[in-house]
């Protein structure tokens, strides 16, 4: 069996709290014979500003880009606001993202059924919501240039972002949008503003010759990315994998986000390009951020972190029926009634992170023993 190197960037807050319960399943994973994973701990974020001087070191980037897969917990705090701006704790993870190539973001947003009245929806809107969101993370308007505010002679400034998409920026993310469609019900819906944005007509053009040179047996729609945010609110199980840019990517995931109940439960995926072994570099975190409000007190829900793991199993290593045991152990767990603080019913406390993480084990070792 091939031994795969996890690079774990735990980072700050509840980052570290949260990576310990992965590390519990990887040794199980390692002990059951399923997977052969070798681990190794560095620093991102803030806690490489304290250790190393800079958010992401070259030794760490250089270790990241050796890895199997990089697994991050979270990064930023109080305690480093205020620093220089290249130096933010942000600035890492960004530098990560960027210098590895990472420009398909892949965020599921699931709904447990055990926890389809935590959503904001009505049960039966939510309940069995399981949609794909494929964001395009590395081009579109948060880099293009120019981007800059200037002083106009009457004294007043004005600001500019650009938006920017080439054609191979649009055909590699529609490609991770089709082939995810293809293992999953084979529908893809494309969302964009053509009726505004040349962006968006290009965007348009390219999925839709993607889909006809190669994806016939996917069925593809356009909805432009307005309509779609109404579309996840009214009738959210329509969609299925939903592929846009990075800015609409942006807003349409943290929206399906909270169709689901809480920020501690949503994994994501950060995917580069396929090599010539059809291996891409990836990197998987939770959605949620540091949480400072609660790092430290034991209340962090390990559930993101512990499905990021799930995904890099199924995306890094085409290990599906280990990352289907994990979910569904995280499924049992929860309709077992295992509820950090996030989750629970009002009044009560939950559990702690180390105790979730346990419930969800106890779930794996049941099935195939410790
Ligand atoms: P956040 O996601 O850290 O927290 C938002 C709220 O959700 C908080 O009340 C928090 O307690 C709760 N929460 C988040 N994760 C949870 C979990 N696993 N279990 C239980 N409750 C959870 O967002 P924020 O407060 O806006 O940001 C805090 C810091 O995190 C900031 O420095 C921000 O820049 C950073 N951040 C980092 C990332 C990342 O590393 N990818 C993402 C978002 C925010």
């Amino acid at each position: 069996m091939t031994t795969y190197k996890l690079l774990l960037l735990p980072g700050d807050g509840i980052g570290p709290e949260v990576m310990t319960e992965v590390e519990k399943i990887v040794g199980w994973l390692n002990r059951s014979g399923l997977a052969s994973f070798e681990t190794e701990r560095d620093h991102v974020g803030g806690s490489a500003l304290d250790a190393h001087g800079k958010p992401l070191s070259d030794e760490t980037l250089a270790r990241a880009d050796a890895a199997d897969a990089i697994l991050l917990g979270a990064v930023g705090g109080p305690k480093w606001t205020g620093v220089a701006y290249d130096l933010r704790p942000e600035a890492g993870l960004l530098r990560l993202r960027k210098d590895l190539g990472l420009f398909a973001n892949l965020r599921p947003a699931l709904c447990y059924p055990a926890l389809a009245d935590a959503s904001a929806l009505k049960r039966d809107l939510v309940e069995g919501l399981d949609i794909m969101i494929v964001r395009e993370l590395t081009g579109g308007v948060y880099f293009g240039e120019p981007k800059e505010i200037t002083t106009l002679p009457d004294g007043s400034k004005r600001a500019v972002d650009t938006q920017v998409y080439t054609t191979a920026e649009i055909e590699r993310i529609a490609h991770v949008a089709f082939d995810l469609a293809r293992k999953r019900s084979g529908r893809v819906a494309s969302a964009e503003k053509n009726n505004v944005m040349k962006t968006g007509v290009l965007w348009k053009e390219v999925v839709t010759r993607v889909h006809a040179e190669h994806y016939s047996d996917v069925a593809l729609e356009h909805v432009l990315a307005d309509n779609c945010a109404m579309q996840l609110v009214r009738r959210p199980k329509q969609f299925d994998v939903l592929v846009t840019d990075n800015l609409f990517g942006d807003v349409l995931s943290d929206v399906a986000a909270m169709l689901t109940g809480s920020l501690g439960m949503l994994p994501s995926a950060s995917l580069g390009a396929a090599d010539a072994r059809g291996t891409r570099k990836a990197l998987y975190e939770p959605v949620h951020g540091s949480a400072p409000d609660i790092a430290g007190k034991g209340y962090a829900n390990p559930i993101a972190m512990i499905g990021s793991l799930a995904m890099c199993l199924r995306y890094s290593f085409g290990l599906g029926e280990a990352a289907d045991l994990l979910e569904s152990a995280i499924t049992r767990a929860l309709a077992g009634g295992a509820r950090t603080r996030d989750i629970a019913a009002e009044g009560e406390n939950g559990i702690d992170t180390a105790q979730m993480g346990d419930a969800i084990l106890h779930e794996l070792e049941s099935v195939r023993g410790a």
